[in-house]
């Protein structure tokens, strides 16, 4: 096969080397690498959704990735969460995280936070192209909406439990469009995690990864993204189903940012 003419000179030609297969795709070609290299994510949640997550962006040459979780790595996340290894068990996930990315891909830039995102720290993901939350309580998927509505950022939610995922993207950046409250209103969870009910293993790197790529579609604008839609995901049947998300017209929290 014939490598793609390559013009641009950003990217070094090792980098071009390692995304060679990205610019070969027509979507993407070295322009798409460019546009990859320049562009800031954050990863809100550092679990079995965000490990896929921050992996696949990070080989895929996002240019800086924001990672923010103040969990540390225990025994049970070890099933799913493919960042971490025994010898992590303790260690703060930012930090794992940070050095195993730094391995898989040495070119990128990365911000990793041992904190919970709230109110007072927004500012850690104020510069940010995209919000990716990877969480897994509602209360937290709250939150994050409310802060990507502030800033205008668009979203990307997963959510994965027991076999069955979901993956939707809020185009919080633009005015109008439905936002997480208008899907699901205040549900008190607390007990309704992956947590309590189990998780298949590989559920949470199906989600993950289709959060990834939802990530580098909006980035680069191709395809048709899940933009204002619910994709619902049963790996048991192995059934896939999009549904169209409205705009809650008394929704509480998206009326009042518009
Ligand atoms: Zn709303």
């Amino acid at each position: 096969m014939k490598a793609k003419k390559i013009n641009k000179l950003q990217l070094s030609n090792d980098e071009l080397l390692r995304y060679n297969k990205h610019a070969l795709l027509e979507e993407i070609e070295t322009d798409g690498l460019e546009t990859l290299s320049q562009k800031h994510i954050a990863i809100v949640g550092l679990g079995g959704l965000g490990c896929p997550i921050a992996q696949y962006l990070s080989t895929s040459g996002i240019g800086e990735i924001t990672l923010i979780d103040n969990d540390r790595v225990e025994e049970t996340n070890l099933q799913r969460q493919i960042l971490y290894t025994e010898a992590d068990i303790g260690d703060f996930k930012t930090d794992v995280a940070y050095k195993r990315l730094k391995v898989l891909n040495v070119n990128i830039n990365i911000n990793s936070f041992n904190v919970r995102l709230t109110d007072e720290s927004i500012n850690l993901i104020k510069n940010v192209d995209i919000i990716i939350d990877a969480t897994d309580n509602f209360k937290s998927r709250s939150s994050i909406n409310r802060m990507s509505l502030i800033l205008k950022k668009p979203l990307i939610m997963g959510a994965a439990i027991k076999m069955q995922g979901q993956v939707a993207v809020f185009r919080n950046d633009l005015y109008g469009k439905p936002c997480y409250n208008c899907l699901y209103d205040d549900i008190d969870d607390e007990s309704n995690s992956c947590m309590d009910l189990g998780v298949l293993s590989t559920l949470t790197g199906v989600i993950g990864s289709l959060q990834a790529t939802e990530a580098i579609k909006i980035l680069l604008g191709f395809g048709e993204s899940l933009e204002s839609k619910l994709l619902l995901v049963d790996l048991k049947h192995m059934g896939f189903r999009t549904v169209k998300i409205s705009k809650d017209k008394k929704c509480k929290i998206c009326n009042q940012n518009d």
